[in-house]
């Protein structure tokens, strides 16, 4: 395991295990302006995620430690940073994978570093107007993602990881009903059992602590047959 440069600023992430990889983004990058931390196992990588904040993740598909399908999907439960994935030519399947989980960009192995600085600008530029934090501040309960808390106007209550990610999911986009089965989907990689009616014992743990009197308020709501709904 490898950390560098855990500082916060303009900062682009780079989880890779191939050493050389990481040679030639971070000079091209620190030479286009940017700063460069890097990890080369995929834990430490999703650790310095969250605790530096990068405006960008280079991200390897093929990681000791956890791949990078499953740190996208991580890091997408509570983060909107950039991701571009680094991936090896013939692994198409992963490709698709990673954009489905929330990757913004992919970058096929061997690359020009030329074009991975283009393509770090050009997503840069296309998601410099989406805040990471934009659709937390517009929710009625707000999140501490450090402490797994929420913030209500009768106070503060701590969650669990799987309550405060099933309320992230929820509350990111209110109105919208989300099945059981797309809730543990989104979750997946949390300790949960294979069933659906897992996310029911923890909704109504998470109501139990958000849904308490106060300001006399629902706000995950039970669309029956289907799933919940995160209402303001
Ligand atoms: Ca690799």
């Amino acid at each position: 395991m490898e950390m560098e440069g855990a500082f916060v600023g303009k900062t682009i992430l780079v989880i890779e295990d191939e050493q050389q990889i990481v040679e030639i983004c971070r000079d091209y990058l620190t030479a286009n302006g940017f700063e460069v931390a890097s990890a080369s196992d995929g834990i430490a990588g999703l650790k310095l995620a969250e605790s530096i904040h990068p405006v960008l993740v280079l991200l390897d598909l093929m990681l000791p430690g956890m791949d990078g399908i499953e740190i996208c999907r991580r890091l997408r439960l509570h983060s909107a940073v950039p991701i571009i994935i680094l991936t090896a030519r013939h692994r198409e399947a992963d490709k698709l994978e990673g954009l489905q989980t929330g990757a913004d960009d992919y970058i096929t192995k061997p690359f020009s570093p030329r074009e991975m600085v283009a393509r770090v600008q050009a997503v840069l530029r296309r998601t410099e107007n989406h805040p990471e934090s934009e659709t937390e501040k517009a929710t009625a309960i707000r999140l501490d993602r450090d402490h797994y808390r929420a913030l209500l106007p009768a106070g503060e209550v701590s969650l669990t990881p799987t309550e405060f990610d099933i309320l992230s999911i929820l509350s990111s986009q209110p109105g919208e009903v989300f099945s059981r089965g797309q809730l543990l989907n989104l979750i997946r990689g949390v300790s949960f059992g294979s069933y659906e009616r897992a996310i029911d014992s923890h909704i109504r743990n998470l109501r139990r602590k958000v849904d308490r009197d106060g300001d006399n308020k629902r706000h995950i709501i039970t669309v029956h047959g289907y799933g919940y709904k995160y209402v303001e």
